[in-house]
């Protein structure tokens, strides 16, 4: 029994986290379980959380899980190699993981060789880390274009940029971090966020308890794009 359940974690760990229901219902705590959500009958929100794991990550973990929602991470690989045990825990509790570079650094100034180190760098710390290899990729500070498109397909990794974005790095204030989350919610919407400020962190239990209550299902991108994606080199949303 015990083999079994350990073998099963350790499936859970190197399987995508939207594709591993089964295992994953299994051997995490009851609350991390969500039974497939389907977009097309449900309204159906997507919150993402870029440029950790950062010391606020562990909070906003527990706060997620409390209230049953799911979320997509965009790692630093610099951040991810301080703290590959977070990396883990965030895949291991259901939700989904992007590439964010593996410096943060604007990519479009680059060159084509250093680009791809970026984007390879990351997914090789990411992988090592959580023995996931992404198949999303953010931008950091969205900054794109075709070459850098072109680059991400050459890792297979999709484009995933965001309907709206709070500004929460700049506003660094709770309540006003709450109120711009809940005038960019909208069906299918991707919402850009930072679990590197702690204001974010500390809003998210009333956003969450508020989303909820309008109805929305707080899911991640690969289950708000129903089965169709991501696929590598296509831009979302
Ligand atoms: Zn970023």
């Amino acid at each position: 029994m015990v083999t079994h359940a350990l073998l099963a974690a350790a499936l859970t760990l190197t399987a995508a986290p939207a594709a591993a229901p089964a295992a994953a219902a299994a051997s995490a705590p009851a609350a991390s379980a969500q039974a497939p959500v389907d977009c097309a009958r449900v309204k159906c929100l997507a919150l993402t959380f870029d440029d950790g794991p950062g010391p606020q990550t562990p909070a906003l973990l527990k706060t997620l899980r409390k209230a049953g929602a799911k979320a997509t991470f965009f790692l630093v690989g610099k951040k991810v190699e301080q703290r590959p045990r977070i990396a883990r825990q965030t895949l291991a509790q259901g939700h989904a993981i992007g590439n964010h570079t593996y410096s943060h650094t604007s990519l479009p100034r680059l060159l084509d060789e250093e680009i791809s180190q970026e984007i390879r760098v990351a997914q090789t710390v990411i992988e090592k880390a959580t023995g996931y290899r992404p198949t999303m990729f953010r931008p950091p500070y969205g900054h794109t274009d075709e070459r850098v498109l072109r680059t991400a397909d050459e890792a297979n990794l999709a484009q995933v940029l965001w309907s709206g974005t709070t500004l929460d790095w700049s506003l660094q204030d709770a309540a006003k971090i709450k109120k711009t989350v809940l005038k960019l919610a909208r069906r299918d919407g991707v919402i850009l966020m930072h679990d590197t400020v702690p204001a974010t962190v500390k809003a998210m239990p009333d956003i969450l308890m508020e989303l909820k209550k309008q109805g929305y299902h707080l899911v991640t991108v690969p289950t708000l794009l129903r089965g169709k994606g991501p696929k590598s080199g296509v831009s979302y949303p």
